[in-house]
């Protein structure tokens, strides 16, 4: 079997979507890219996230041609690859419908650095425009409003998270979800303070500083 390991934190990271509250069922999806070989190791279709076995993950060259695994990739293969095939930094993406970036990319809203977890994916969280699921239209548009971000906002869909590792996309994705349910919060009640621009640049200095998200290799 092929890249079993990559295989297998695609099975333990989709059970870490479902424990943490990021998705529901079938809902989202997840990926890996390595980089040495130039296979992408994505989430199969229609599985419950409990039920997938390293077996089931599907393995796509990047113009999404299928190399192993029993189960059919994600629809959303092309918004996965286009960050492979465009940008270095990125070997690992998550896409979720988790409630509270789901509400505001339900309002087309794009959320500030209203607090300082914010600058992990960039100085702001921008809404990329609608475009129906599955197609080459959303795939570009959500690489088009991530470009220099490590997430990205779904008008009338979800959230993509996305870094150098698993790990690194993971744990982005759950402090913008915390993040957004924040803001949403805030927004009910008043007007969030928005943090300056020279600080979220230290911030974003000072995450970098840290790198402590690679994945661990066990073999
Ligand atoms: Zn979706």
């Amino acid at each position: 079997m092929k890249l079993r390991y990559e295989r297998e934190l695609i099975v333990e990271y989709g059970k870490k979507l479902l424990s943490s509250g990021l998705t529901k069922g079938t809902g989202g999806n997840l990926s890996l890219y390595d980089a040495d070989s130039g296979v992408c190791v994505i989430s199969p279709s229609g599985i419950d996230y409990t039920e997938i076995q390293a077996h089931n993950v599907v393995l796509i060259d990047l113009e999404g041609t299928q190399i192993e695994g029993d189960g059919r990739p994600s629809s959303e293969v092309s918004m996965h690859t286009i960050f492979y095939k465009q940008r270095d930094d990125v070997r690992a993406v998550i896409h979720t419908h988790s409630p509270f970036a789901t509400t505001l990319a339900c309002l087309n809203w794009e959320m500030p650095a209203h607090h300082y977890l914010v600058a992990l994916a960039g100085p702001n969280v921008r809404c990329a425009p609608y475009a129906t699921f599955a197609t080459e239209e959303l795939a570009k548009a959500a690489f088009d409003y991530a470009i220099d971000r490590k997430a990205v906002f779904l008008q009338n869909h979800g959230m993509l998270a996305c870094g150098g590792s698993m790990e690194e996309a993971f744990y982005i994705a759950e402090e913008i979800e915390f993040t957004a349910e924040v803001y949403w919060r805030s927004r009910a009640v008043g007007q969030p303070t928005v943090l300056a621009e020279d600080e979220v640049a230290k911030l974003a200095d000072k995450f970098m500083g840290y790198a402590p998200l690679t994945d661990r290799r066990s073999r």
